[in-house]
């Protein structure tokens, strides 16, 4: 069987997660009946609910909630809201859940949700109506032993407060291990939020060593300024690297010295958007992208880096704070131009790794300090990434592919030892 790009469109974020899988699949040797088995999902529920708004009248919402596979441990994943959200975007987020838990070897399956709307048009109040009412229409799919949320593209802890709130409602006791990312007084975990980032820096660390890079007075661009961004470019700066960019949905802001993360954040707070902050040029998203940095730091959504503007990216390293923001199509183009990928379901592996920290707190009902979290999350992201360098060094690879074949040969191994029911 050989790799079929023609099959897929570039600007479908399911065709290029078919794609990678496709590409991994192939390098494994996988059988045809676990191929197929692997690359759809196992469970995909749809949801359609109405919500009262503010001003009396009912608005309908459509949700959904994909397990793409419970082979090795619960599903596990985030729950968005964003006007993109739809069906074959969740698969392909959910496979990249599955994927990133077998690769930083967490007992977990994977899962994505979401409901379409934009939350910037909604007031906090209906936002909460909205989060109550999702949570109550998958509450026969979700739990700490089913499947797991966490935050994602516009949620955040407070979500997971109702989320987790709904639940046991429904249950009629208090379930704190339905989420993760929910706030420390009710189960949360330290260390959790700035996570993605903090799994994303140390495993920057570990590719500015295999690339002979210092990080001191590194220049980094950063895209997207929310609970990955903001962290990343915080982390970066206190590592003593330049961040120079940053930016988000609306636009973004450079200085070539380097920005005040902290100052840039206030001003977001302020203002709504990093754009306009002092001391710092205005610059487009894309521009940034193409910005000659050291290291770039996608950390907004999928199809940022595509062939398109591929032959413009100028950093030495890019890590994926973010899921799917380059497409297998541009991969090829930045190995042909030796930029060191360090691949989504590695770069943002820390994310998830906290989740699962938060899980077993719950689960054990005893607390670890943040020391000991930041301790644990490090030795799982240089496991990860020394892993998936060795690899790709070995076979010749990308490090996507890598990663990858990692991952799938996990969830293979699982779904073998499990075998085929009846
Ligand atoms: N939404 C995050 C991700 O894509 C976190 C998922 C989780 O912690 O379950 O990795």
């Amino acid at each position: 069987m050989t790799v079929d790009r023609e099959r897929y469109n570039e600007s479908r974020l399911l065709d290029a997660a078919y794609l990678q899988f496709d590409i991994a699949a192939e390098k494994l040797g996988l059988s045809p009946g676990f191929r197929e088995l692997m690359k759809s999902g196992q469970r995909e529920f749809t949801v359609r609910f109405p919500v009262r708004m503010d001003d009396g009248s009912i608005r309908i919402f459509l949700g959904f909630r994909v397990q793409h596979s419970i082979s090795r441990g619960p599903a596990k994943g985030g729950i968005r809201f964003h006007p993109a959200v739809d069906l074959d975007g969740m698969r392909a987020l959910a496979a990249l859940m599955t994927w990133k838990c077998a690769l930083m070897n967490l007992p977990y399956g994977g899962a994505k949700g979401g409901v379409c709307c934009d939350p910037r048009g909604l007031s906090p109040a209906e936002l909460e109506r909205v989060t109550r009412r999702f949570t109550w229409e998958i509450a026969p799919l979700i739990g700490p032993d089913q499947d797991i949320l966490a935050p994602d593209v516009n949620t955040d802890s407070s979500t997971m407060a109702w989320v987790m709130d709904t639940y046991s409602i429904l249950k009629g006791y208090t379930v704190p291990g339905v989420v993760t990312g929910k706030p420390l007084e009710i189960g949360g975990s330290l260390g959790r939020e700035a996570a993605t980032a903090q799994g994303c820096v140390f495993a920057i660390r570990e590719a500015a060593i295999v690339s002979g890079l210092d990080l001191e007075g590194a220049a980094v661009a950063v895209q997207g300024f929310g609970k990955v961004g903001f962290h990343a470019a915080r982390l970066m700066a206190e590592l003593g690297a330049r961040v120079i960019a940053v930016s988000d949905s609306r636009g973004g802001v450079m200085a070539e010295a380097g920005l005040d993360i902290h100052a840039v954040r206030v001003h977001k707070q302020e203002t709504g958007s990093v754009e306009g902050a002092p001391e710092a040029l205005p610059i487009t998203n894309q521009e940034l992208l193409e910005l000659p940095v050291d290291i770039l730091i996608p950390c907004a959504i999928e199809g940022q880096i595509t062939s398109r503007n591929a032959p413009r990216i100028r950093a030495r390293i890019l890590a994926e704070g973010a899921n799917g923001p380059t497409t297998p199509w541009a991969d090829d183009i930045l190995a042909e131009r030796r930029v060191f990928l360090v691949p989504d379901i590695l770069a943002n592996g820390g994310g998830v790794t906290a989740s699962y920290f938060e899980w077993v707190q719950n689960t054990q009902k005893l607390f670890w300090s943040e020391e000991d979290i930041n301790k644990k999350l490090d030795s799982v992201m240089t496991r990860a990434f020394r892993e998936v360098y060795e690899l790709s060094r070995r076979e010749g690879i990308h490090m996507r592919t890598a990663a990858l074949m990692l991952a799938m040969g996990r969830v293979a191994e699982a779904k073998r030892l499990r075998g085929v029911f009846p």
